[in-house]
């Protein structure tokens, strides 16, 4: 084992792994260590994401090129780290509303500003209620968005007609999804046909 092998090989075990339910749908979002356990007791079997097919422990560690190149590995065994697992017991949503919170209303506007369409860090972004708080708005996911200083300063304390602003998209409540707790950039490539975005996007209704 090469020096420093043991933390590189304690950090692929704290990679992130999407689990799905028996539905296929996205309900949680775990650490490799975890998935593998899971796979190992039979309560979950690994999705190879392009195929979509789904491997027991014993068969993905016999695969010859799994679908993905990194391993974790002790003496006697050799395992790719599955990115994507399907549990074999459960059908349940956990959760079907997600909390108000900052961070999630962050998180559901993508660190986007929802007038000029400007990304940007969470001290350029604040939190803008669209009707003002000072006209009796209210703090929810329906009168909430993402601004950016410029704009927040710019609308001040008018409505959107008022100042002449337009929205990017309306601001609706999401619907809970393990998304909500990760960054975009957290989040691995090989996940994103099993999000409900893309899910609504395919089926032409988003
Ligand atoms: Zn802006």
């Amino acid at each position: 084992m090469q020096p420093g092998e043991p933390r590189r090989h304690a950090a692929i075990l704290e990679r992130p792994t999407l689990v799905l339910n028996r539905s296929w749908m996205p309900v949680h979002v775990t650490t490799v260590r975890r998935a593998l356990c899971m796979v190992f007791r039979d309560a979950a079997r690994i999705v190879a994401p392009d195929t979509l097919a789904t491997y027991a422990f014993d068969e993905w560690i016999e695969l010859e090129s799994p679908p993905t190149p990194v391993f974790v590995r002790s003496p006697s065994i050799q395992v790719a780290v599955p990115e994507v697992i399907v549990l074999m017991h459960y059908d349940r949503v956990p959760c079907h509303e997600a909390p108000f919170t900052r961070r999630n209303l962050f998180l559901r506007d993508e660190f986007t500003c929802q007038y000029c369409g400007k990304r940007g860090a969470v001290e350029r972004l604040s939190v803008d209620h669209i009707l003002p708080r000072s006209r009796g708005g209210k703090t929810t996911w329906e009168n909430c968005v993402l601004a950016c200083v410029v704009c927040n300063a710019r609308k001040g304390d008018r409505t959107i007609k008022e100042a002449g602003f337009r929205l990017l998209r309306p601001p609706v409540r999401p619907r809970w999804t393990p998304y909500l707790t990760l960054r975009p950039n957290q989040r691995l490539e090989s996940w994103s046909r099993f999000a409900p975005e893309s899910r609504r996007r395919q089926h032409g209704t988003f």
